[in-house]
């Protein structure tokens, strides 16, 4: 096994900014040693501040398919339902070979957006008749193409709403009984046994699974993280009560202990009694604010969760937008807007770069089970370098070049992405993605027509 060794002016570790590292990498893409002040002699330099790859808990890869074609309004008003039909439709068009092409163009853009770790919330399972296994198989194929550490988390979707609705037409290929769910994880965590990658778990919502059937779940599949949607729309609440009484948090929480492998993808729409529950939990709560926005799905109450002692990671979600720091940027901009304050998920001394990338990225890390979210010894080499030579980020100080990248820049300020331990991303190019281009652009035409 050879070991590499890199050099940076600054990193940050999980006690903040260290100065002068050398990183010692070893052949199997692991953090071997951390050394600060230390001489550059024999080392790749990193040219510019190292900070963890970003951890995107919640993407649903096809999606990127539509970025940007469901703006126009057609008669009536447009919802996250509309959408909803808008987005069955597209992925109703696509083959598994057509799916590993996109997926693996859109992990490309999500590793140049900062991204390192995907958490793939898996349902089109029989795309274009295809078995489960054939387009989970695409998807690892995809993210071993693209470089991306995946955690697989095929999903168990089996009603179309509360109280066993029979899913439609356009849902049946997303539907799976919980022998054959099983059989397929098991199998998944075989496949991926020495990889980057993991798998997990992920009943869809309380609309499409049965509350009382999740304990039988969380015991036929008794590790790996599990992640569930929650509370995104008020009419899913309103339903839910409609059926039971109760919203799908307090639904939840009768049925399950919310332990470290729980991950609440959204919960915007939570009581203050909610918030107190799941902050004091071992869960972490997946926000995905560019999509929760393009949905018009509301606000979470981030700032008094996180004063509970709340933990949130970041998703892509529907992939409309792939890059980290718009995300966190949007998720502070949400809270000032509410609030009327500005900087509102950092403390007191703090700078809010820092706080949210290492905050998002650390609770990330956790909620996918992968060993990344901080550079410390034993984790894996996946870091991102910003661009120090742009002119908005030359000769400043580290604190300040993160700040301007969260709160003004994107992808444009991202110099080189590492995945454990090998570069995916120069100049803030992935070289993959070219050659995938036509392709992609093709499914996006065929798309327009068939409409
Ligand atoms: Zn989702």
């Amino acid at each position: 096994m050879s070991t590499t060794t890199f050099h940076c002016a600054y990193a940050l570790l999980e006690d903040g900014w260290a100065r002068d590292c050398r990183i010692t990498v070893n052949g199997e893409g692991l953090i071997a040693a951390i050394d600060t002040d230390a001489s550059t002699a024999g080392a790749t330099t990193l040219p510019g501040p190292v900070i963890p790859g970003m951890v995107n808990v919640h993407s649903h890869i096809h999606q990127r398919l539509i970025a940007g074609l469901t703006g126009y309004r057609a008669a009536g008003a447009d919802s996250f339902w509309t959408w909803r039909e808008q987005m069955y439709r597209a992925v109703g068009q696509l083959a598994p070979d057509e799916l590993k092409t996109l997926a693996s163009y859109a992990f490309m853009e999500l590793i140049e957006g900062g991204y390192t770790v995907t958490g793939e919330f898996h349902y089109p399972h029989r795309l274009g008749g295809a078995e489960p296994m054939q387009t989970a198989a695409s998807l690892l194929e995809a993210a071993d193409a693209a470089g991306m550490a995946l955690t697989l988390l095929p999903v168990w979707y089996r009603y179309a709403g509360f109280g066993r609705q029979a899913p439609a037409e356009r849902q049946r290929p997303f539907v799976m009984a919980l022998d054959e769910l099983a059989g397929l994880v098991g199998d998944l965590v075989d496949d991926v046994a020495g990889s980057i990658h993991r798998v997990g778990v992920a009943p869809h919502s309380l609309r499409a699974v049965e509350v009382s059937d999740l304990p039988e779940l969380l015991s036929v599949i008794d590790s790996g993280p599990v992640h569930l949607h929650i509370s995104e729309q008020p009419a899913e609440v309103d339903e839910c009560r409609k059926y039971c009484g109760r919203t799908p948090i307090e639904l939840l929480t009768e049925h399950v202990d919310l332990d470290r492998r729980w991950c609440l993808i959204h919960a915007t729409h939570a009581s203050d009694e909610e918030i107190r529950v799941m902050a004091q939990s071992d869960a972490v709560v997946g926000l995905c604010p560019t999509t929760e926005a393009d949905l018009g799905d509301g606000l979470f109450p981030a700032r008094e969760f996180v004063d509970q002692g709340g933990r949130f990671a970041i998703g892509s979600d529907s992939n409309l937008v792939t890059d980290a720091a718009t995300e966190l940027r949007l998720l502070d901009w949400g809270q000032r807007l509410q609030l009327n304050r500005r900087n509102v998920l950092c403390d007191e001394g703090e700078h809010l770069g820092r706080r949210l990338w290492r905050d998002a990225a650390g609770a990330g890390a956790d909620a996918l089970n992968q060993p990344v979210g901080t550079l410390a010894v034993g984790r894996r080499a996946d870091w991102v370098v910003l661009d120090a030579a742009h002119p908005l980020l030359a000769g400043l100080d580290a604190d300040h070049q993160l700040d301007t990248l969260v709160l003004a820049g994107a992808r444009d300020l991202v110099d080189q992405v590492w995945i454990a331990g090998r570069k995916q991303v120069d100049g803030g190019r992935h070289p993959g993605r070219a050659a995938l281009a036509p392709e992609v652009a093709r499914l996006r035409r065929r798309l327009l027509q068939a409409a």
